[in-house]
């Protein structure tokens, strides 16, 4: 069993979509872990959304996610308040987390304890604080870490030299040591359809984004941890 922690409902698909499929195929247990999956925020909305409809919507989104996977990926939903309804304007990271972050993170880390799967985490590019919260409790289990996944579509409109210097920080500060690896190559050509699967949260220049860097890499890039230090 391979645990992908999404901080979004989207996340996992946005930035593993051919990864997943790949391992759904090999018949590889996936269980894909949604953090942040009560949400009122529609890319397209107005601003006055009912957050119980938001989350129905975004859900179903999911579930038409599940139906082009292996029925044996299993999706989970820990349903923690994601940023806007934790008093943000804007989701970028400041450095410091509050006491609400502060709780999610523990959270989150004694979810990850409870289990025993290698931990597929985001690398938190983009700066965005739940992706970084999702980021730091993953490193409660840093012996269950098998790898970082790059954050699209963020990943796709920052220089890759920024990708780069996310990657040495996370090795300087958590003294892992982190190998690039090219995943769900012989499935790119479905990573756009899988991912209009969630209309909802794609702004318009999201999938340009997104299928820039998938082209460019010819896959999903990964940041497998090579050891422990
Ligand atoms: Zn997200």
């Amino acid at each position: 069993m391979i645990e992908i922690l999404s901080p979004h409902i989207d996340d996992a698909a946005f930035s593993l979509a051919c990864f997943i499929l790949q391992k759904s195929d090999e018949n590889v247990p996936i269980e894909i872990t949604t953090c942040f999956s009560i949400s009122d925020y529609l890319a397209n909305g107005n601003g006055s959304n009912v957050l119980e409809e938001v989350v129905r919507i975004r859900k179903a989104e999911d579930h038409d996610f599940s139906r082009q996977l292996n029925p044996s990926v299993k999706f989970n939903y820990l349903d923690l308040d994601d940023a806007p309804l934790r008093g943000y304007q804007k989701c970028g990271f400041q450095d410091c987390f509050s006491e609400a972050d502060q709780q999610q993170i523990r959270s989150l880390q004694a979810y990850l304890k409870s289990k025993d799967s290698p931990v597929i985490a985001p690398l938190g590019l983009g700066n965005h604080v739940d992706h970084i919260i999702c980021h730091r409790a993953a490193e409660a289990v840093r012996n269950r870490i098998f790898a970082f996944y790059e954050d699209l579509p963020y990943a796709g409109r920052i220089p890759e030299a920024e990708i780069l210097e996310r990657v040495e920080y996370i090795q300087n500060n958590s003294r892992l040591r982190l190998m690039p690896l090219i995943a769900g190559t012989n499935y790119t050509h479905r990573k756009e359809q899988l991912c209009s699967l969630y209309p909802s949260q794609l702004k318009d220049w999201y999938l340009e984004k997104i299928l820039h860097q998938l082209n460019r890499l010819r896959g999903e890039r990964l940041w497998v941890v090579q050891e422990y230090g």
